[in-house]
C-alpha cells in the first residue's frame, strides 16, 4: 500500500507521518520525490484503520498495490527513474550502448576493443571476468586479473565497465572494481546475491532469466530495491522458447510492458537472444524502436578465436554499422 503525501508537504510533517507509520509494525519505505513524498507499507495492511491515515490533511491519497512488487512499480513511482553510471546517465530518455566481448581475454584485447567500441559510440564497456558457463571444462574467466584488466581499459579510455557477479563470495572484489555490476540471467533468482547486490552502492544490470515471467522479473528487482538499492537496470536477453533456430527468443513485448508497470530502465541484449551476429543488428534497431533505454552488444576484434560466444559477436566494424543504423531509429523516435 502507498501513502501519497501531497505536493510541499513539508520535512516536519513527513517526519510526523513516518513515526506514526513506524508503529503500525509494518514494513515502511519513505521516498522522497522532487514533488511529492511517498510511503510504501509493507506486510499485512489489512488491519490498517484507513479512516484515520486519510484524515491527516497532508495525506493525498493511498492506494493499495495489487501486484506483489512494489518499489519496482510505476504506481509507487510514476516518473521515469534515471540510473547515473559513472556520469553515463540511462533511462528517461538517456539512451546507452554498452559494447565489449562477452569475456575478458587479456589486457590487449580490453584496450583495443574499448578503444574502437568508444570511437563508433558506445558509453560503457562490457567484459565478464567470471562466466557462467554451461559446461564445467569450457574457458571460466580470468578472475581478479580480468577485473584489473577492465580497470586498466576503463583508465585508457574514460569508459564505465559493466561486469558479471556470479557469487557473493566474488562480489566485494568485483564491486570495488566495477561500475555497474551485472547478476546474469543463471542468477536471477539467486536470492542471497540479489540481497547482496541491494546492499550494494553500485548500480545493477540485472538480466531477465532464461525462462522467467515478467512479474518474477520484476521481483527480482524488488528484491534489489527492497534492500535499498534504487539503481537497478533491467536487462530482456531473450528466452526459452519452443524454436532452435536462434539462441533465445527476444521477447520484444516485454519492453512497452516494463514500461507500463515498471520506473525501471530496461535494455536490450540482442547478442544472447539470438546467438548469431547477422541478427544481432536488425534486434538492436526493433529494441530501441519499442522504447529500450539502451543495448549491450558483444564486440570482438577476432570472433573466430574468442573464448566465448565468438558467434554472436560483432567484428568492431560491423558494430560501427550497427551504431549508425540505431542512431538513425533514436532520431525516429
Ligand atoms: C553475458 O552477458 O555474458 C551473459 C552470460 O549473459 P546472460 O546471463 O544473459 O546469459
Ligand atoms: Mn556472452
Amino acid at each position: 500500500m502507498l501513502v501519497v503525501m501531497k505536493p510541499g508537504t513539508v520535512a516536519e510533517e513527513i517526519e510526523k507521518m513516518h513515526k506514526k507509520l513506524g508503529t503500525l509494525k509494518m514494513d515502511v519505505t519513505l521516498v522522497v520525490g522532487e514533488q511529492q513524498s511517498v510511503f510504501a507499507l509493507g506486510g499485512d495492511t489489512s488491519k490498517l484503520d484507513l479512516e484515520s491515515l486519510q484524515a491527516n490533511i497532508q495525506v493525498e491519497k493511498i492506494v493499495r498495490i495489487q501486484q506483489p512488487y512494489k518499489l519496482a512499480s510505476r504506481t509507487f513511482h510514476p516518473e521515469d527513474t534515471i540510473v547515473d553510471v559513472r556520469g553515463c546517465k540511462i533511462g528517461g530518455g538517456h539512451i546507452a550502448v554498452i559494447a565489449g566481448p562477452c569475456s575478458v581475454e587479456s589486457e590487449e584485447q580490453m584496450i583495443h576493443t574499448a578503444e574502437l567500441v568508444k570511437q563508433y559510440g558506445a558509453t560503457l564497456l562490457r567484459g565478464g571476468a567470471y562466466k557462467p558457463r554451461s559446461s564445467p571444462y569450457s574457458f571460466q574467466g580470468l578472475g581478479v586479473d580480468g577485473l584489473k584488466m577492465l580497470v586498466k581499459a576503463r583508465e585508457a579510455t574514460g569508459l564505465p565497465i559493466v561486469t558479471e557477479a556470479m557469487s557473493i563470495e566474488t562480489f566485494d572484489a568485483i564491486e570495488e572494481s566495477a561500475d555497474l555490476i551485472q547478476i546474469g540471467a543463471r542468477n536471477m533468482q539467486n536470492f542471497p546475491l540479489l540481497k547482496r547486490a541491494g546492499k550494494s552502492a553500485k548500480p545493477i544490470l540485472l538480466k531477465r532469466g532464461l525462462s522467467a515471467t515478467l512479474e518474477e522479473f520484476l521481483m527480482s528487482a524488488e528484491y534489489i530495491l527492497a534492500g535499498g538499492n534504487a539503481n537497478v537496470i533491467l536487462c530482456e536477453r531473450g528466452i526459452r522458447t519452443f524454436d532452435t533456430y536462434t539462441r533465445n527468443t527476444l521477447d520484444i513485448s516485454l519492453i512497452p510492458a516494463v514500461k507500463e508497470l515498471s520506473h525501471l530502465p530496461i535494455i536490450v541484449d540482442p547478442s544472447h537472444a539470438c546467438g548469431k551476429w547477422s541478427l544481432v543488428e536488425p534486434l538492436a534497431k526493433a529494441a530501441i524502436a519499442v522504447g529500450a533505454d539502451g543495448l549491450i552488444i558483444e564486440v570482438h576484434h577476432n570472433p573466430e578465436q574468442a573464448l566465448c560466444d565468438g558467434a554472436q559477436s560483432l567484428k568492431p566494424e560491423k558494430f560501427g554499422h550497427l551504431m549508425s543504423s540505431v542512431q538513425k531509429i533514436i532520431a525516429a523516435v
